[in-house]
């Protein structure tokens, strides 16, 4: 039986797309080649690349706003950089969030380019929380946040209003809830948290933004040259791609943002009842700044430690232990999570 993965990352991905990659792999769409040993130039690949972008922009309803889709490697963490490299000016202004470990990582980059304003900061109470007393200043390029806080289990739930450019690292949450897109000028996230596997990030950005800083980029670290390119550069990954497209379509099957966040919603509301009516367990996140997507929670008797541990372990959950720097236990219930595996898990904490 397959186990119930609430895995922060690498994640769940739906079976039905991992029973399709495993076919691609060794036979893609019946061309009696694989997926993986094909140029990335043949008409299958680029089909797969097109298809992915138009559904990127189709889900996030940017389609026709000026925005292109990407698919680069280096994970999140290379946006970290490619980031203020394309976007701050020389002796240029960011200002950031510091909302967790993500957060600290991105802005730390930043700070070897120009001026980082750390605008709020929720790092005094372990980043249980979201900051929401801050001013951004007028002569700011960008503003950076973290959407969701994987490690944490805290989520923005609205958005700083500014005349700066928005940026937003929605690594761990992009796709699981509606959300007006079109009020970001940069999104990126690395596939693996509710997309796909490790290997590419996607980076969704507003054409006219870029160019417009007046330094010399690198060639790979510049997002025009992959605009111009259609993320073709050089050879894409093109099996974390592929994988990505079939999560895509999946969800746009399913009926898109509007029908995935109410599962979410759904789902996560199941696990914090419990969390909050059983006097055995607690949450670790601040009430209004929970996370739909990574769920934190203590015991409250230490005692229960062992006894808890078994029961999951025998049940075939897997992945719940919280982050070293949080404790306790985060169960990660992104996109592909069905609500029956949050069911299990639920009994096992009213039983104990
Ligand atoms: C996992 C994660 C990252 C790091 O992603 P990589 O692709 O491993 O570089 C960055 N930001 C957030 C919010 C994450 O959850």
């Amino acid at each position: 039986m397959k186990k119930h993965n609430f895995s922060a990352g690498p994640c769940i991905l739906p079976q039905e797309v991992l029973k399709k990659a495993s076919e691609a792999v060794v036979n893609f769409n019946n061309i009696d080649l694989s997926l993986i040993e094909i140029s990335h130039r043949s008409p299958e690949f680029v089909a797969v690349m097109d298809k992915a972008q138009e559904l990127v922009l189709d889900l996030l309803n940017l389609k026709g706003k000026g925005y292109s889709a990407l698919f680069l490697q280096g994970g999140a963490s290379l946006e970290f950089l490619m980031v203020p490299y394309n976007l701050m000016r020389e002796n240029g202004k960011a200002a950031y969030f510091d909302t967790g470990t993500w957060s600290a990582k991105a802005l730390k980059e930043a700070q070897a380019f120009g001026t980082v304003d750390i605008v709020a900061s929720s790092k005094d109470k372990n980043y249980n929380y979201i900051p929401k007393d801050f001013t951004i200043s007028a002569d700011t390029d960008y503003v950076h946040f973290t959407s969701n806080n994987t490690i944490y289990g805290t989520q923005f739930k609205e958005f700083p209003k500014t005349d700066a450019l928005l940026v937003c690292d929605m690594s761990s949450d992009i796709f699981s809830r509606k959300l007006d897109f079109s009020k970001f000028d940069l999104i990126y996230a690395g596939a693996q948290k509710n997309m796909g596997p490790a290997g590419a990030t996607l980076v969704v950005v507003k054409d006219e933004i870029l160019g417009k800083n007046n330094r010399k980029i690198p060639t790979m670290l510049n997002y025009q040259t992959h605009i111009s390119k259609d993320s073709m550069f050089n050879t894409p990954p093109v099996f974390p791609i592929y994988v990505s497209m079939l999560t895509l379509q999946w969800l746009k099957d399913m009926g898109g943002l509007d029908a995935i966040e109410k599962k979410n919603i759904a789902k996560a509301e199941l696990l914090y009842n419990e969390i909050d009516n059983n006097p055995l367990f607690k949450g670790a996140a601040a009430k209004e700044d929970r996370s739909n997507m990574n769920v934190t929670f203590l015991l409250t008797d230490e005692s229960k430690k062992a006894e808890f541990d078994q029961k999951w372990k025998e049940a075939g959950i897997s992945g719940i232990n919280g982050h070293r720097s949080v404790g306790g236990y985060r169960a990660s219930i992104y996109n592909a999570m069905p609500i029956e595996s949050i069911q299990v898990l639920v009994d096992i904490m009213k039983n104990l």
